[in-house]
């Protein structure tokens, strides 16, 4: 499973924020998930749910955030969010869309209990 690995390395970082901050819990993550990301962003919570017992965030409440597809039309520069995935320019027609985001997975915050 894709959301496996992702939930692994995503817990090798906070185990090292938690270290520098040295935080006794992790309360609270926060991801942001493109849906071009290709995770499911209910198995990442699965995931999440069975990697973090015997872990500092054993406690730890996930949040995830999806986020739209932005993207640019290369002829015209107009930008929009395409609904159905047709990458067809609404202003001019063209067909050379560039993704401009909604493929990232990004740690967007973290809390912790000091
Ligand atoms: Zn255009």
């Amino acid at each position: 499973m894709h959301e496996l690995s992702i939930v692994a390395n995503l817990f090798e970082i906070l185990k090292e924020k938690a270290k520098e901050q040295k935080a006794k819990r992790i309360t609270k993550v926060k991801l942001k998930v493109g849906v071009l990301s290709g995770v499911v962003p209910e198995l990442l919570e699965s995931a999440f749910d069975i990697y973090k017992k015997k872990t500092i965030a054993s406690e730890a409440k996930l949040e995830i955030e999806k986020t739209l597809v932005k993207v640019k039309c290369q002829s015209c520069g107009f930008e929009f969010s395409p609904e159905d995935f047709t990458m067809i320019c609404p202003s001019c027609g063209s067909f050379e869309i560039k993704i401009l985001s909604g493929d990232e997975l990004l740690l967007e915050k973290m809390e912790l209990e000091i």
